[in-house]
C-alpha cells in the first residue's frame, strides 16, 4: 500500500474532533502535532517514524504518534477511522439499534440499601421494559449513608431474591449482584466468600474522590485485577448537573444541587488494565452522571474494553434510562458487540464467572 500523507491524516482528525465539540485541547493535539511535523524537511516525517523517534519531538505523544505510522504505512488511522464511522451515520438509528440489543441492566438498587422501591417492583418494571434479565446491585457495608448491605443482609437477600425470580414471568430472571465499594487501599468492601457467590459484581469508588493522580490509579489498578470485579461503575465519579428531583444516591445527602469534577486517575492504564483482565466499563446512564464522559468511552473502546450500558436505576421509571447511554455510547462508535448486557443471561453470568 503507497504511504498516505500523515499531516492530512492529522489535520482531518482535528476538525472532526472541533466539528463533534470535543475538549479543546484534545483537537489541539492533533493540530500542534500536524505543525510540528509540517516544519521538517520532506523525508524526515518517515525516517523518524522507521526509528520511532517521532515523540521526541514537542508536540507529537504516543497517540498522534501511532496515527502517523499508520498514515505512512498506507492505513486510514484507526483514530481517523472511528470518527469518520461515526461521523454522517445516524446516531438515532444507532442509538435505537443498541439499545434494543440490550437485554438486561447490571447495575440498580433496591430499598434494601439506597432505591425507593422493592425488588419486586423494579423486577416488574424491567419485564414490562422488554429486559430478560436485571442485576439487582445494592450497595456494601461502608457505605452507611446509602444504607450498605452487611455481609449478613446480602446474605439474606440473596434468599429473597431466590424466592422472588419463583414467581416472575418465565423467561425473566433478577441477577444476584452488588455495586461494591472500592475501598481505599483497592480492596473490595464485601467478604471474598459473597463475592464469589454474586452472579454479576459492579465495583465503584465512592469515597476519596479527591485522592492524586498516582493514588486514584493503584487504587483503581488493584481493584480491576481483583479476580471479582466484573465491571468498573461511574469509574471518574462525576455530576454533571444536579440529581433529578426526588432521586437520592451516596455521598450527596444534602447537597443536591452539587456537581463533582472527574477524579484524577491515568485512563490509559485503567482501561488497559481493563480491557487485559476483561473487567467491562460501565457507561452510566444517570443524566446527572454521564460517566466517563465521551472522551474517556472512546478511549477505552481503543484500548478493546468490554462495555455495560447501565442505568443504575434507584427507582422503576429510570430503568428506561439506557437510551441515554446508548445515544452517548453511539456517539463515540461504541459498537453493540462489545457491550456485555446485550448478552444472554447465561453467557453474562458464564463470562463473569471465568474470571474468578
Ligand atoms: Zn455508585
Ligand atoms: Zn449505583
Amino acid at each position: 500500500m503507497s504511504a498516505r500523507d500523515p499531516i492530512a491524516d492529522l489535520r482531518r482528525i482535528a476538525f472532526l474532533l472541533e466539528r463533534a465539540n470535543e475538549a479543546t485541547y484534545r483537537v489541539r493535539a492533533f493540530r500542534s502535532a500536524a505543525k510540528a511535523l509540517g516544519a521538517l524537511p520532506a523525508g524526515a516525517v518517515a525516517d523518524r517514524a522507521r526509528s520511532g523517534k517521532l515523540t521526541e519531538l514537542s508536540g507529537v505523544g504516543d497517540v498522534t504518534a501511532r496515527c502517523v505510522v499508520e498514515s505512512l504505512a498506507g492505513e486510514e488511522p484507526v483514530y481517523l477511522r472511528r470518527l469518520v464511522a461515526t461521523e454522517g451515520t445516524d446516531l438515532d438509528a444507532a442509538a435505537a439499534a443498541l439499545r434494543d440489543a440490550l437485554r438486561g441492566d447490571c447495575h440498580t438498587h433496591s430499598d434494601w440499601s439506597d432505591g425507593g422501591s422493592p425488588i419486586e417492583e423494579m423486577a416488574l418494571a424491567a419485564v414490562e421494559l422488554g429486559h430478560e434479565y436485571l442485576v439487582l446491585t445494592d450497595h456494601s457495608p461502608r457505605l452507611t449513608v446509602a444504607r450498605g448491605l452487611t455481609a449478613e443482609r446480602l446474605r439474606r437477600q440473596l434468599d429473597h431474591v431466590a424466592a422472588v425470580n419463583e414467581a416472575l414471568p418465565k423467561g425473566f430472571r433478577i441477577l444476584t449482584g452488588i455495586e461494591v465499594d472500592i475501598l481505599a487501599d483497592g480492596s473490595l468492601d464485601q467478604d471474598e466468600e459473597l463475592l464469589a457467590r454474586l452472579d454479576v459484581v459492579v465495583g465503584s469508588v465512592h469515597s476519596g474522590l479527591n485522592d492524586d493522580r498516582a493514588k486514584m490509579t493503584r487504587r483503581m489498578l488493584t481493584a480491576i485485577a481483583n479476580p471479582h470485579l466484573d465491571i468498573l461503575g461511574h469509574c471518574t465519579g462525576r455530576m454533571v448537573s444536579s440529581r433529578p428531583a426526588g432521586v437520592t444516591g451516596p455521598g450527596d445527602r444534602g447537597h443536591r444541587a452539587r456537581t463533582r469534577k472527574e477524579s484524577d486517575f491515568d485512563a490509559d492504564a485503567v482501561f488497559a488494565a481493563c480491557a487485559e483482565h476483561g473487567v467491562a466499563v460501565e457507561i452510566n446512564s444517570r443524566p446527572e452522571r454521564q460517566d466517563p464522559p465521551k472522551r474517556l468511552i472512546r478511549r477505552a473502546l481503543e484500548a478493546g474494553c468490554w462495555f455495560a450500558v447501565n442505568t443504575d436505576a434507584h427507582a422503576p421509571g429510570q430503568l428506561d434510562w439506557q437510551r441515554f447511554g446508548c445515544e452517548r455510547a453511539a456517539l463515540c462508535g461504541v459498537p453493540p458487540n462489545r457491550v456485555v448486557n446485550t448478552w444472554k443471561a447465561d453467557r453474562l453470568v458464564k463470562w463473569a464467572h471465568t474470571r474468578r
